[in-house]
């Protein structure tokens, strides 16, 4: 592994809790990690202590097989080779792109720096742009420039703190896209943090879920869809409610029974419940199918259009709520019964007594 923290704890002076908290995680070469949490989870912090100017109170961090933190040593963030992108980018307006670019090179000879600048500005798809100002570009230019300052002294590690929330919705999605071919053409090794999922599902290997201090799960983003570890990760990632259940076995298959009928699923996760006991079965929008000849009937209490599909929220006769995406073509009106069914491909139970933790 190339880049592992330890059961990884920052304290700031004067605390009494880990702003950080036993964060475990490890990220190969050429791989992108994402950070992923709401504001305050310690997102920011784990990246300044990875970058070097955030002691650790505990644990350790290992970068490129050098242990670079621990309790008793940091070292400085000078000396780890790693290469920054913030959200402000900070560029410096008075300097052309060549010069703001070749910023951490002034080691190299100037033949081979100014080849490097021709390079990285090639990489990021602004080849020949070295005489332009920084003032001229706009946003998402100015986002790449920074990228490729950051990339030309080829970092052991890129640290990318929300680096497109500064600009519209729709450059958003695309630079995430285009930033991640760009780290993969550049071989990069890199850990992002956002607090937008589409955001961590466009860049990311690896996706880290935080959630006061604590990592809760480290894993893709399929993984993290349909077999989210707990309830903060179910609530946080997609669209999704819980519905009572109870779970029995059936001819050694555990079943769910459900206000929707009865689930199961082969590869279920642990059920944590043992038999009868009162669960709660998560249900994704995408898990519910509008049928009309399905005996069990919701009412529409609201619907979103988006599109493709509708965003229906839907209540049972119980009064449970479920969310469902319909074709848009069926276009029901907000207070019409229709027909559901769930086809749940990854049953996902958690106990009842675990109290549900809000995002
Ligand atoms: P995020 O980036 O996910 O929004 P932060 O890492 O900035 O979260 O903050 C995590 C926690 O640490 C918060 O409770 C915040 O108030 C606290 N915190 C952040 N910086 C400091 C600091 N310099 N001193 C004390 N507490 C801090």
């Amino acid at each position: 592994m190339y880049l592992e923290l330890r059961q990884l704890d920052v304290q700031y002076p004067g605390q009494k809790t880990p702003a950080v908290h036993g964060v475990s995680l490890a990220l190969r070469a050429g791989d992108i990690g994402v950070l992923i949490g709401p504001s305050g989870c310690g997102k920011t912090t784990l990246l300044r202590a990875v970058a070097g100017l955030e002691p650790v109170s505990a644990g350790q961090m290992v970068l490129n097989g050098r242990v670079v933190s621990d309790a008793a040593h940091t070292e400085p963030a000078e000396n780890r080779r790693i290469g920054m992108v913030f959200q402000d980018h900070a560029l410096f307006p008075h300097m052309d792109v060549g010069r703001n670019v070749a910023f951490g090179l002034a080691h190299l000879p100037p033949p081979e720096r100014a080849q490097r600048v021709r390079e990285v500005l090639e990489l990021v798809g602004l080849g020949g742009q070295q005489a332009r100002f920084a003032h001229e570009l706009s946003g998402g230019q100015q986002q790449r420039v920074a990228l490729a300052r950051a990339l030309a002294p080829q970092p052991a590690l890129l640290l990318l703190d929300e680096p497109f929330s500064n600009l519209d919705v729709d450059l958003r999605e695309r630079l995430a896209n285009e930033v991640r071919s760009i780290l993969k053409a550049a071989q990069a090794t890199a850990l992002l943090v956002t607090h937008d999922q589409f955001e961590a599902f466009a860049m990311g290997d690896t996706i880290g879920v935080l959630n006061e201090g604590r990592l809760h799960q480290w894993d893709n983003a399929y993984s993290l869809y349909h077999r989210p570890a707990t309830r903060f990760v179910a609530n946080f990632i997609g669209h999704g409610v819980f519905l009572p259940a109870s779970l029995r076995q059936d001819h050694g298959q555990t079943v769910a029974s459900t206000p929707l009928g009865d689930l199961s699923d082969a590869s279920a996760l642990p059920m944590a419940a043992p038999e009868n006991e009162l669960c709660d079965v998560l249900l994704r929008a995408d898990d519910i199918v509008h049928d009309d000849a399905a005996p069990v009937k919701a009412q529409i209490i609201r619907k979103t259009f988006r599109g493709s599909e509708f965003l229906y929220t839907l209540q049972l006769h119980s009064g449970e709520q479920l969310m469902a995406h319909v074709p848009s073509h069926h276009d029901h009106h907000l207070g019409e019964w229709i027909g559901i069914r769930a086809e749940v491909e990854h049953v996902v139970t958690f106990l009842r007594d675990s109290a549900p933790v809000k995002p």
